[in-house]
């Protein structure tokens, strides 16, 4: 159970990140301050993980094959901590220290990996390609969500971000506008078509933009302008299809115009999460006394796919680890386990954690829940 002690420290460390937010790559800040809570309850924290300033990682357990915790603490531009990642933060130290507690139980290790950049630039693909996760059995990681209830083992929605350049020509927009060509109208035109797309694509799939440049004064025909739109899929080969079809509309926009169009990649594709069923059950099944909310196990697609670039990432880096997690677990190999989940309204700051044995089922798991007003 999580000592009072420790419950303020995690509350403290979610409030203070969430009042000091940092950009991807730049969570220098949220990083030392996750790494002087884990230092003060007695654990070395690696630094520069896998060549990365700003991810880091702690072990508990014996050596070999190691679960990991997943910690994020990115913020998103201008709007700071909307995704609540101070939340993933202290969830997932909390559930950490919860397992150092029982270090000498544990028969595989624990690790907890901070991990970069998950809002833009995707530190877990970095973190993979370094061989960081080569070791790693299962991942674990928790998101807050709006909803008021909790879910498991949900499949999340693969993301591409395409930035789409129109060049015109310009001119004065009442002097001579029939010189010009219109990069804005272009741009505008590639609005509409996805918006009538959108009634033609299964429920699923989610299209989103915004205009980043559309001008520079309103007597001047645009000669430049630049969106960026995330296209997403349950599937790689719905996405791939998606994307075709965006450029399609892209290049017809810019026949309609006289206008040329590049289109490119925004970011580094992030695919869509198969979820470990395995490891969701053994959630689902668990007592949870404590728990503030409902249990509420996810098997389809979920309804309502997650907002943002947020959860799609963590499957390039952890869908291989999470079939080996799903082997292990089927052979018993993996004892105890640690799981966690937090979904309630970030706004009301709950969570909660818990600890759960995997092979021994009929052992007592720990719960705790943490409120915050
Ligand atoms: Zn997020």
């Amino acid at each position: 159970m999580t000592s009072d002690g420790l419950r303020e420290d995690l509350i403290q460390l979610s409030r203070e990140i969430n009042a000091d937010p940092e950009l991807a790559y730049e969570e220098h800040r949220a990083v030392g301050r996750i790494s002087a809570l884990l230092e003060r309850h007695g654990h070395t924290v690696e630094r520069n993980l896998g060549g990365l300033a700003t991810a880091f990682r702690a072990r508990v357990g014996p050596p070999g094959p190691a679960v990991a915790l997943l910690a994020e603490y990115d913020a998103l531009p201008d709007v700071g901590h909307g995704c609540g990642h101070n939340l993933i933060s202290m969830t997932i130290v909390g559930t950490f220290l919860t397992a150092a507690a029982k270090a000498k139980d544990l028969q595989v290790g624990i690790e907890l990996v901070g991990t970069p950049a998950e809002e833009n630039g995707g530190g877990k693909i970095d973190l993979l390609d370094k061989g960081v996760f080569k070791d790693t059995v299962a991942a674990l990681f928790s998101h807050p969500g709006a909803g008021g209830q909790w879910s498991v083992s949900e499949k999340l929605l693969g993301i591409m971000v395409k930035r789409v350049t129109y060049e015109g020509l310009a001119a004065h927009a009442a002097v001579s506008p029939e010189k010009g060509r219109n990069a804005l109208t272009a741009l505008i035109g590639l609005f509409v078509a996805v918006d009538g797309w959108r009634q033609h694509l299964p429920s699923t799939a989610r299209v989103h933009g915004i205009i980043r440049e559309g001008g520079v004064a309103s007597n001047i025909i645009p000669s430049r302008a630049v969106g960026d739109f995330g296209i997403r899929a349950s599937d790689m080969d719905a996405l791939k299809d998606m994307v075709a079809t965006f450029e399609d509309m892209a290049a017809g926009a810019a026949l309609q115009t006289g206008t040329t169009v590049k289109i490119e990649d925004e970011m580094r594709p992030y695919l869509p999460v198969e979820a470990n069923p395995m490891l969701g059950d053994a959630l689902a099944q668990m007592p949870l006394q404590a728990r503030h909310c409902e249990t509420i196990p996810e098997r389809e697609m979920c309804e309502h796919p997650r907002r943002g670039p947020t959860i799609v990432e963590h499957n390039v880096a952890l869908a291989h680890p999470l079939d080996q997690g799903t082997e292990a677990l089927a052979r018993g190999a993996v004892a105890p386990v640690v799981v966690l989940d937090h979904f309630r309204s970030a706004s009301r700051n709950v969570l909660s954690v818990a600890t759960f044995n995997a092979v021994a089922a009929s052992e007592s798991m720990t719960t705790n829940a943490l409120s915050c007003a």
